[in-house]
């Protein structure tokens, strides 16, 4: 493994914390981002916003992973762009390759299928290996090994709001696992076996749902206005994980990584397509208690064609309320009511 940590550590002690800047206390917490060096220019755009609404305050370090090892140029107009730590580190072959299990043939066949129905990048092997990795793999970088909560950033993002407190903080002290901005409906037709899968799994493990979990959320079944039909049981909807923030706690959990390897073996990372946001959402609406799934209503953001925008002085640059900027029909593809009716937030 060939990470190259820059710079001075910050790390945190058995509690949690860490000195940080400003007399304040720094959680024990990254900004992570998976970027390819052909990216810089947008990672740039990204880094740019979350600093000036946000990290200049904090100094959170900044972790960026690749399949290939970054350039001297990325590296150094990285580092430019943010006063706090920036580390580099290199995905090990064993995470990113495609899996032993998974069959050529079968992979090629599966594609052309996928293709006929529309399913986006399907023919990229790349695209199934960067789902796989952030849905199972990225925490148990060694790099990360001491880090618990992170949020993930990508490469042309953008922030609108100035954003005053350490979110990491609040979800640390609000006992959060996971935050979110927007929750989309997904192309069933590239998740087809998820939810069978899933069935399976819980049939198997019934004692890892939780108590309070958001099932009746992961499998509403209300008429959706597009893409009309749920994935064999599967609502579909799921939090855009573009924008995630995290406690890695839960990633590393039992239910989890059984979850995970289950869904691993079945092959649908590639056999279909299956993306980490709908396997991170139906994890999190079956094995978590729901109370502990925040909506960053106050987080502007923006990920090409959508956007989450506050209704605040704060955000520059985003119109209240709008979620795209694009046709009006992509508006049919948020599903953020079905989430604040069955978490309660209504
Ligand atoms: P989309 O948002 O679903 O259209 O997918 P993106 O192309 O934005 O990819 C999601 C994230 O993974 C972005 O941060 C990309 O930079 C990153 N990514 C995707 N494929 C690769 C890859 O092959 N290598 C690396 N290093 N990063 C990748
Ligand atoms: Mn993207």
């Amino acid at each position: 493994l060939t990470g190259e940590p820059e710079g001075k550590l910050v790390r945190a002690g058995a509690t949690g914390y860490a000195p940080g800047a400003a007399g304040t206390e720094r959680i024990n917490a990254t900004l992570l981002a998976l970027v390819r060096n052909e990216e810089l220019d947008q990672m740039l755009q990204s880094m740019t916003d979350l600093e000036r609404t946000w990290n200049h305050k904090f100094n959170y370090p900044w972790t960026f992973f690749n399949d290939v090892p970054f350039t001297e140029e990325f590296k150094r107009k990285t580092r430019a762009a943010t006063k706090a730590e920036t580390r580099y580190e290199l995905i090990p072959k064993e995470h990113w390759d495609v899996p032993s299990w998974i069959n050529d043939d079968l992979y090629k066949e599966s594609v052309n299928l996928l293709l006929k129905q529309g399913v986006q990048y399907a023919d990229k092997i790349s695209y199934h290996q960067m789902c796989r990795w952030n849905s199972g793999l990225f925490y148990k970088h060694p790099a990360l090994a001491d880090t618990q909560f992170y949020w993930r950033v990508e490469p042309n993002v953008h922030f609108f709001c100035d954003v005053d407190y350490d979110v990491f903080r609040y979800m640390a002290d609000n006992n959060k696992t996971y935050g979110f901005t927007i929750t989309l409906y997904d192309a069933p037709k590239s998740i087809p076996n998820l939810w069978p899968e899933t069935a399976q799994f819980i049939a198997e493990h019934p004692e890892y749902l939780h108590p309070n979990n958001a099932m009746d959320w992961v499998t509403d079944k209300q008429r959706r206005p597009i893409h009309n039909a749920q994935a064999n049981g599967y609502s579909t909807c799921h939090f855009w994980t573009n924008f995630e923030i995290a406690d890695m706690n839960f990633w590393r959990s039992k239910p989890y990584e059984e979850y995970f390897n289950h869904l691993d073996r079945a092959g649908g990372f590639f056999y279909e397509r299956w993306g980490d946001a709908p396997v991170h959402s139906i994890a999190l609406g079956l094995f978590e208690d729901k109370s502990k799934i925040h909506w960053f209503r106050d987080i502007g953001y923006q990920h090409i064609p959508f956007f989450n925008c506050p209704n605040s002085p704060k955000c520059k640059g985003c119109v209240t309320g709008r979620l795209t900027d694009g046709e009006q029909w992509l508006n049919k593809e948020d599903c953020r009511p079905l989430w604040f009716k069955y978490a309660h937030m209504d």
